[in-house]
């Protein structure tokens, strides 16, 4: 496993990380994250992301439960805050009120002292960015917290934060944790400019598309069950990739991976590694076999011609 520095920062994150977005989080899926958490650490990720959303918090416990077993020094833990965690009217959102309750929220829920990534889950339109940004500098002064990042936020929205934070003398963000893969490309037009002359690094997220950019899905074929396409009621996304057009895509690059002694998992990672922006790829896994698999990205360099061969292979979408 390789590792880069989180943007400007001398925080060392391994190229793939792994997240706990809709795997898990309930008391039947614990099995899953302990076997995967494990897996992972056996790869040497390092990096370990979750939201205070993520199942209303229970995402949080079952990856927390997963890494008590380890050295809290050996990894990197990110959070987020921002979706909504009560009906309440401050229940949501960046203001100081909410970004310290849930913080210390976080903190028991993972049954830790400090997260070392707090990531805005979203822009918050209606607070004024400079009282987000001195909560976050403010939790960091109090080692609540040791660096905070933005997840999709546009390229005004970072450059606009990065410039507030300079001139009050406020610590800088650490990252933006925004979606990029093969389908997924919008950074490359303004974010990752922005990101690069603030400082952030890139954590993506869904690299492999939700499972997509792993070939399993084939056109014309129902998902085989237990995967994440087989039940897609959790999340609308994966649906607009359950097209022939998409999957007779994928198939192509499963050839191109293949002539290559790839799986097409490990072509996707490489293919996000490929930009320098990009910190770390945050991937998802049911099963700690795709851990092992997916880790085996790192390090793979793509040629100029196999680069090329991505690009006309995904002209059609
Ligand atoms: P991926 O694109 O990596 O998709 C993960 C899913 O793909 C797995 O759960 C598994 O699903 C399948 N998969 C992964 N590897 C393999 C493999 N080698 N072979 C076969 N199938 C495989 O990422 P996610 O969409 O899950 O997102 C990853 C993380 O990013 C999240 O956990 C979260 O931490 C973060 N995230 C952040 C967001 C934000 O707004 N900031 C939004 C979304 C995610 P299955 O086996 O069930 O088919």
């Amino acid at each position: 496993m390789k590792y880069r520095n989180l943007g400007r920062t001398g925080l060392k994150v391994s190229e793939i990380g792994l997240g706990s977005w809709l795997t898990y989080g309930t008391a039947a899926e614990q099995k899953a994250a302990d076997e995967c958490i494990e897996a992972a650490f056996e790869n040497g990720i390092n990096f370990f992301d979750t939201a205070n959303a993520y199942n209303r918090g229970e995402g949080e416990k079952a990856m927390g439960a997963a890494l008590s077993k380890y050295e809290r020094s050996s990894y990197v833990l990110s959070t987020k805050v921002f979706f909504p965690m009560g009906e309440g009217p401050n229940d949501y959102g960046l203001s100081r009120k909410h970004i310290m309750e849930q913080c210390e929220a976080s903190l028991k829920r993972l049954g830790t002292d400090y997260i070392d990534v707090y990531f805005c889950h979203r822009y918050d339109s209606s607070t004024p960015v400079e009282e987000t940004l001195r909560a976050l500098d403010d939790l960091t002064a109090q080692g609540k917290i040791l660096y905070a990042g933005v997840s999709e936020w546009s390229a005004a929205q970072i450059t606009d934060a990065v410039q507030i934070a300079d001139r009050r003398n406020l610590r800088p963000l650490a990252s933006n944790q925004p979606i990029y893969n093969l389908f997924e490309r919008y950074i490359e037009e303004e974010v990752l400019q922005a990101s690069e002359k603030g400082g952030l690094g890139q954590v993506v997220f869904s690299p492999l598309a939700q499972g997509i950019l792993t070939g399993k899905y084939k056109p014309g074929q129902k998902p085989a069950e237990g995967t994440r396409g087989a039940d897609n009621s959790v999340n609308q996304v994966i649906n607009s990739y359950m097209r022939d057009d998409v999957l007779t895509v994928t198939q192509e690059l499963n050839g191109l991976a293949d002539s290559l002694g790839l799986k097409l998992s490990q072509l996707s990672l490489a293919w996000v590694l490929r930009q320098k922006g990009v910190s770390s790829a945050i991937i998802g896994a049911s099963r700690p076999q795709q851990v092992s698999e997916n880790a085996a990205a790192s390090g793979i360099e793509l040629s100029e011609e196999t680069l090329t061969e991505i690009e006309r292979i995904m002209e059609p979408v």
